[in-house]
């Protein structure tokens, strides 16, 4: 028996007992009247108890309470608890919840959920970047309405979601998405996306790298391969055919090299092992130095001089400056026909210091202009390798300048010419004096 009957029983008996005695001692009448007025008694402060949970019920707050007296008091104390514990689930869910979508928000991914019928139940932030979604109005939607893509269509009623399917989004710049379905619970899917515009990006370029240099290799390859197998086949030793084909093999020997050098100067410069090592670069007597190695490039073949309006020295590596510098010098040559002028050129302007060589060239058409630093990329392809060209230089110049947080600007005008630009900030500029040199800002 629980103490609410037992309590119940003791004040029955209890009362009982009075009423025996006041029978004892005033008669049956009065005996049963005294006990029918405790039992009406009993019944009104039971009903004012209910009728006061009733009222509380209308708006149920822990702290609005009714005070109880016998056992209400510890039913209402009982559900004082109940609700306490109850608002602190609720304080836990809603915190549970809070991290969820702070998580959900922060997701690098995006995020559907989907319920059996493929309507959106939830998506995060993410998700309505990629795949174009509005979590308030989209709820309850089919995807595939939203979605409008065929072949997510199709990957959706496939069922088969161990790959993820790769999805062009003709929103935004080219986004490519990988999409992947996980099925879970009650026949619901969870649909991830992620941003895979980058990796594809590096991976088309390392595919045409790959296509570029074998395709770079072969003619060189093939040339050899034929001499030597012309030299095979030869019955006597065929003095003729050597004096003429051993010229052409070095020279496509030599092709060969530069391109191999090219290509490690390259994977040199974008190794994240390698960097920067900074010293003071004259830049002064690099430019005389570039001179005379221009003069020589040329041959007598153009009229080469020095523009040096500004003796600042310059904070990097001297090789790779070194390097740079002699890309665009030997394109001024290469891609200006004779008695054509080459100038190179050292000044400050505003605050930045401005190496630029200056041609009277063959120049280039604006609409290639963007695209000359990309690898390969070349205007005039049997041009670029008659004079020796491997199609990397101005990468490699590229490379070398941001090396230095110093950009290219490159200024053409087809039949006229062009100046290339290196372009360093004034944070790299070098002031010599008193036999050291300080930087500007000193
Ligand atoms: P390449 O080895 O072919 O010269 P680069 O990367 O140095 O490769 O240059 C890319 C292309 O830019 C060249 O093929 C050429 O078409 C063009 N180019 C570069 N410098 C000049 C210049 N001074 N005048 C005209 N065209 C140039």
């Amino acid at each position: 028996m629980n103490s609410t009957w037992g309590r119940f029983l003791v004040v029955l008996a209890t009362w009982s007992l009075v009423c025996l005695l006041v029978r004892a001692v005033a008669g049956p009448v009065s005996a049963l009247t005294l006990f029918a007025a405790g039992l009406l008694f009993y019944a009104l402060m039971h009903y004012r108890h209910i009728a006061a949970l009733r009222r509380w019920l209308q708006d149920p707050k822990p702290e609005a309470i009714p005070p109880g007296w016998g056992v209400w008091d510890e039913v209402f104390a009982d559900l004082y608890r109940m609700l306490r514990h109850q608002s602190q689930s609720e304080s836990r869910l809603t915190a549970t919840l809070k991290d969820f979508q702070e998580a959900s928000a922060a997701m690098p991914d995006g995020m559907v959920i989907l319920d059996a019928r493929d309507r959106i139940e939830w998506c995060n932030p993410k998700a309505e970047e990629h795949l174009g979604l509005d979590h308030a109005r989209d709820r309850g939607q089919q995807i595939t309405y939203l979605v409008r893509q065929p072949r997510f269509s199709e990957y959706l009623q496939s069922q088969k979601f161990s790959e993820p399917l790769v999805l062009r989004q003709s929103r935004g710049p080219d986004l490519i998405l990988s999409v992947q379905l996980v099925p879970y619970g009650e026949r619901q899917k969870l649909v991830i996306s992620r941003d895979i515009t980058d990796l594809e990006r590096v991976e088309t370029m390392r595919r045409d790298f790959i296509a570029n240099v074998s395709h770079e290799l072969r003619t060189p390859l093939t040339v050899l391969g034929g001499f030597l197998e012309t030299i095979t086949e030869a019955k006597a030793a065929d003095g003729e055919l050597m004096r003429r084909s051993v010229p052409l093999m070095s020279e496509q020997a030599r092709r060969m090299q530069r391109l191999v050098e090219d290509l490690l100067t390259l994977s040199r410069l974008e190794s994240s092992h390698s960097p920067l090592r900074e010293e003071p670069v004259n830049v002064p007597d690099l430019v005389r130095s570039l001179y005379h190695d221009a003069c020589a490039l040329s041959g007598g073949r153009h009229r080469v001089t020095v523009e040096l309006e500004s003796d600042d020295w310059l904070s990097g590596a001297e090789e790779e400056l070194r390097s740079a510098f002699t890309n665009l010098i030997s394109n001024a040559v290469r891609y200006t026909p004779e008695r054509g002028e080459v100038v190179i050129g050292w000044r400050r302007s505003g605050d930045d210091g401005f190496f630029s060589v200056r041609d009277t060239g063959i120049g280039i058409a604006p609409h290639h202009i963007h695209r000359l630093t990309e690898r390969f990329y070349r205007v005039d392809r049997s041009r670029s390798r008659e004079t020796g060209g491997t199609g990397l230089g101005l990468a490699i110049v590229k490379h070398v300048l941001s090396r230095h947080k110093a950009g290219l600007d490159i200024r053409s005008e087809p039949g006229r010419g062009s100046t290339f630009s290196a372009v360093f900030p004034a944070e790299r500029l070098l002031i010599p004096r008193n036999r050291e040199v300080v930087a500007r800002s000193a």
